[in-house]
């Protein structure tokens, strides 16, 4: 999920991934290797792949493959981007990202667009929102803080997360950017993991959970204010290598697939809302087992 080494052993997991692929390329598959020219991946780490196979296991494995590939390139393709990886306190950013790739591949969907090409277009945007929202829950405090249900389960396009707004689903407050003045916002730095995570925001007598993410030195724009900021480091947990913190790992990364397969419920609306039924037909294309695709009427 990071990639310090990402643009090192790139085109190694790149050919490696290939390597056991198992399976020869189809044409959108092959468009999004192309596209794909720096791949990186944690080695021995996969969990953007595992997180997406997991989800997504109803889809067609070709698909699988093309959203794997481009969930996991987003880590070399938008290295200094703080919003596609949630880094840096960006929430605004990073819901402004999903809700911008989910509508690049809503409008690839367009039926009037050529079906292999539109198709590939919109895995390739569908994945990048994929590896942002995933990455939400490995890099900010949310399961820290206790968050158990996802940040977002409605199935309108994603929701801005605009600083000091409370979160819907948790009322998580967003803390983004410097305070405003009537609100105080503390965290003990000196407590062990995880309670130094715990970020309150407090204004007269109410109380109430702060979300934050870890910075990133290398990706311009720090919005994290100084008093509460941790770095990527203190906060991340998407390695099970981090042996303190591998209960908060499995955590995340179950809500990460829960979310992972809530955005192909929200997909299929957002489709549906633009396209009707041929824009539905288009995405069912997609699914190789309709039996275990998630009930979006609930889900
Ligand atoms: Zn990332």
């Amino acid at each position: 999920m990071h990639r310090h080494t990402a643009l090192v052993v790139g085109v190694m997991g790149f050919s490696l991934m290939l390597g056991c692929a198992g399976e020869p390329g189809t044409g959108t598959a092959e468009a999004l290797e192309e596209s794909a020219d720096a791949f990186s991946t944690t080695p021995g780490e996969p969990n953007h792949e595992e997180i997406t196979g997991t989800a997504l296991s109803f889809l067609k494995p070709e698909v699988i493959k093309a959203l794997t590939i481009g969930n996991v390139s987003t880590d070399a393709e938008f290295h200094f981007s703080n919003a596609a990886h949630f880094d840096d306190c960006n929430f605004s950013g990073g819901a402004a990202f999903v809700a911008k790739k989910q509508a690049e591949a809503v409008k690839a969907l367009d039926p009037r667009v050529a079906l292999l090409n539109g198709d590939a277009l919109a895995m390739l945007a569908f994945s990048r929102s994929l590896h942002a929202v995933q990455d939400f829950y490995a890099h900010s405090n949310w399961v820290e803080l206790g968050g158990d249900v996802l940040v977002d389960q409605s199935l309108t396009p994603f929701p801005a997360l605009r600083p000091y707004s409370a979160v819907r689903s948790t009322g998580f407050i967003v803390v983004q950017g410097p305070k405003p003045r009537e609100k105080a916002v503390t965290r003990d730095d000196d407590a062990p993991y995880p309670d130094y995570a715990i970020v309150t925001v407090r204004e007269r007598r109410t109380t109430a959970y702060g979300l934050v993410s870890g910075t990133v030195d290398y990706e311009s724009g720090d919005f994290c204010p100084p008093p509460v900021a941790m770095t990527h480091d203190e906060l991340s947990k998407d390695k099970t290598s981090l042996t303190d913190r591998v209960e908060q790992h499995l955590a995340a990364k179950s809500l990460a697939v829960r979310q992972t397969r809530h955005e192909w419920c929200r997909l299929n609306q957002l489709v549906h809302d633009a396209w009707g039924d041929a824009g539905t037909a288009r995405l069912a294309a997609w699914v190789a087992d309709p039996s275990s695709a998630p009930d979006c009427t609930t889900e």
